[in-house]
């Protein structure tokens, strides 16, 4: 059977169509084209005033600290439950990373937490939508205004995603996102960094190529800056991708549903969360275990890989990883950040790439079921509330 993968993009002819176009026509005066209108259909999409193509959702967190001037002796809080890339360019300015709680039931960052984190340094905080689930934003912001902070909104995860009447993505200061390969929409490799802000924008103009103000014909560099950019190709994949994003966001959401269909009988389990006045997109769909089952998420990565089943890990706390082990706020981080050791340890990701079908969710089922089958005896206590499911045989490979 083939091996069914975690992730990966829907890409038609239309795309194959606008990047030949791009590889034929956009040079000499049509160099940009396909970046003026990628730029000017995303900022319309995610409601901001501007949005500037990048080589990845890192540069674009990289040049939004850079932009609002943040800098060694500085502190950043960002959720202890991300991908790296949400925190690695805090280093990059020389700033200090806070790793803080996140809510148990949107697993993105608690606005209490973020509170009782903040401290005279704190210049930003990085709010995460994890796996296109959608933090509290009204209370984060409030806390934020009442303490002069930035907020930077790192919508890698959750193109489409909504907190009331807004997109993901417009509720900061900045807001990032990532195509990179695996995410819901994707340009191969790249990303975008949007704001209302026009004194961010003109920073972020400057940084973002090599110091030269915008329109300066002589390169005569201003500054030290960045080069951060997009090829033509890459904005041209970008906007045949977006002008179908409504079509790959109600796929992503048919996936999840078909996850919660195929696996209602396993009422103990946690998913993604959707509270009112949310929509998630649900990049990865994601499974939590009863932490009562005694489950590690390894030993079921491991359970469903033999079952050619690609699964990640939920992300581990950043306070948790080798690469954070000797920064301050890792010390004393389990006992301060419970919920993001609650969480973690149980939850995995699920094959949600947007290649997958409806019968590839069901074997994906019935390989979870098979590999709790498997599992679970090692605690009795789990076994006498659950039913086991699978037929016999079916767990024999
Ligand atoms: C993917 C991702 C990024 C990084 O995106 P790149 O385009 O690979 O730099 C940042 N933050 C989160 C939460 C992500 O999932």
């Amino acid at each position: 059977m083939d091996r069914i993968p975690i992730s990966g993009p829907w890409i038609t002819q239309k795309e194959v169509d606008y990047v030949s176009d791009a590889a034929a026509t956009a040079w000499y005066a049509n160099h940009a084209k396909y970046h003026v209108r990628f730029e000017k259909a995303f900022a319309e999409y995610v409601g901001t005033k501007y949005a500037v193509s990048l080589p990845s959702c890192t540069s674009a967190i990289h040049l939004s600290l850079a932009a609002l001037g943040v800098g060694p002796g500085d502190e950043v809080i960002v959720p202890d439950l991300t991908w790296i890339a949400s925190s690695a360019p805090i280093s990059y300015v020389g700033a200090t990373p806070v790793f803080v709680d996140v809510d148990e039931a949107t697993w993105c960052l608690s606005a209490e937490a973020l509170e009782a984190a903040i401290t005279p340094k704190t210049r930003a905080v990085i709010v995460v939508d994890l796996y296109g689930g959608m933090a509290d934003y009204d209370a984060i912001r409030a806390v934020a205004r009442q303490h002069g902070l930035a907020v930077i909104e790192d919508a890698a995860e959750a193109i489409g995603s909504e907190y009331k009447d807004r997109r993901a993505g417009s509720l900061g200061d900045t807001g990032t996102f990532s195509f990179h390969g695996s995410k819901t929409m994707t340009t191969g490799e790249g990303g975008m960094l949007v704001t209302d802000r026009d004194d961010i924008y003109e920073r972020v103009m400057v940084l973002r190529d090599h110091g030269r103000q915008p329109g300066d014909t002589m390169f005569f560099n201003a500054e030290v800056g960045f080069k951060y950019k997009m090829s033509s190709l890459q904005a041209a994949l970008g906007l045949a991708q977006l002008e179908r994003i409504e079509e790959l966001i109600a796929r992503k959401r048919d996936i999840f549903q078909w996850y919660r269909e195929e696996l209602s009988d396993e009422p103990d389990m946690k998913w993604n969360h959707e509270p009112p006045g949310v929509k998630n997109t649900y990049w990865m769909v994601t499974l939590l275990l009863p932490p009562e089952w005694g489950i590690p998420k390894e030993a079921l990565v491991d359970q469903l890989n033999r079952r050619d089943v690609d699964t990640r890990p939920f992300f581990h706390p950043l306070s948790s990883i080798p690469a954070y082990a000797n920064a301050p706020s890792s010390t004393g981080a389990k006992e301060r950040n419970p919920a993001a050791y609650r969480i973690s340890p149980y939850g995995i990701n699920l094959p949600c790439g947007l290649n997958m079908t409806r019968d590839m969710v069901g074997r994906v089922g019935r390989a979870v079921r098979e590999s709790l089958n498997v599992l679970l005896p090692k605690t009795p206590s789990a076994m006498e509330n659950r039913e086991i499911r699978v037929n016999e045989g079916e767990n024999s490979k």
